[in-house]
Parts: structure tokens; C-alpha cells; sequence
């Protein structure tokens, strides 16, 4: 368009064309065509905005996305740490109950496995100040009196769970 305006302007110049007509119809040209170009600078003005706004808008949301894959990174390693934890956790105490386990009878062992099957995981408790901490209910005096009265080796059952009952130094005896 540029290019044309300017060979419209070089005619004009040159002085070939002499009709008035023609003459006034160059210039109407060269006008027409000079609008035209300010109005595509300004629609190129526009559109650089745009995409200087668009660019700047990509870096934000480019630099929000590194931001949370390096916290999705983070907890990833936390996690994986955490995993590792629990592992060797769950090997050193998987380790310890068979050396406990070695050390029970097996036929202690056959009802307390029993027991905790049918008792959500917990085969024996406590008896912790005349409670059974597996069922949180107290011994009546008559159920105390047996367990007193019981060799220290002798298993003691609840008689409401059914759970071995454990006596230590605090069952309140
Ligand atoms: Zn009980």
C-alpha cells in the first residue's frame, strides 16, 4: 500500500498526467490510501499491546506452574521419606513380635491369635486399676478375688470381652 502510494505520488510529480480529472482522482487516491495506512498502524499499534499483555500474562502463568510443581515436588519427596519411615518402621516391629511371639507358648499363642481375630485386633489387655482395657469395664469383687487368688502364671481371661487379661504392677490388686 506503502509502495502505492508512493508510485501515486511520483506520477503526481513526474507532471505526466495533465487531465484535471485524472489529476484530481490521484490525489482523491493518495488521500484515501494515506487514511488507510494510519488506520492499519493503528490496528498494528493494537495488536502489539495485545500480545505484550498476552506475553506478560503466558511469564505469570508460567512462573505460577513452576511454583506449584516445586511444591508438588516437595510433598512428593516428603511423602516418599514418610513411606520409607513407615517401612523400616513396620519391618522393626514385624522384627520385635516374632521375637515376643518365639518366647509364647504355642498354644497361648493359638487362642490369642484366636481371640484377636474375633476381638478387632486386640487379643489381650490390660488390667489396669480393676478395668480391663480392652472392654473398659471393672472387675466385680468376685472376679478380683479369682484373680488374686490365680498363680502368676496362670492366663486370665475377662469375663465380659473374653480377652487375656495382662496384671502388671498398676491392675489395682
Ligand atoms: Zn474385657
Amino acid at each position: 500500500m506503502r509502495q502505492r502510494a508512493t508510485r501515486d505520488q511520483q506520477r503526481l510529480d513526474s507532471g505526466a498526467i495533465t487531465s484535471p480529472k485524472d489529476l484530481e482522482n490521484l490525489q482523491r487516491e493518495i488521500v484515501s490510501l494515506a487514511k488507510r495506512q494510519g488506520d492499519l498502524e493503528d490496528i498494528v499499534l493494537e495488536v502489539m499491546e495485545r500480545r505484550e499483555s498476552v506475553q506478560e500474562r503466558v511469564a505469570e502463568l508460567t512462573e505460577r506452574v513452576s511454583s506449584v510443581q516445586a511444591k508438588a515436588d516437595a510433598a512428593t519427596a516428603r511423602r516418599d521419606a514418610a513411606e520409607q519411615e513407615l517401612d523400616s518402621e513396620a519391618a522393626s516391629v514385624t522384627k520385635e513380635r516374632e521375637v515376643v511371639a518365639g518366647s509364647v507358648p504355642a498354644d497361648l499363642l493359638k487362642l490369642y491369635e484366636k481371640l484377636r481375630a474375633q476381638q478387632g485386633g486386640v487379643g489381650a489387655a490390660r488390667l489396669f486399676q480393676r478395668r480391663c482395657e480392652g472392654c473398659q469395664l471393672e472387675l466385680n469383687i468376685t472376679e478380683l478375688n479369682e484373680v488374686r487368688a490365680a498363680a502368676p502364671d496362670t492366663v486370665l481371661r475377662c469375663e465380659n470381652c473374653r480377652r487375656i487379661l495382662v496384671r502388671t504392677s498398676e491392675s489395682g490388686l
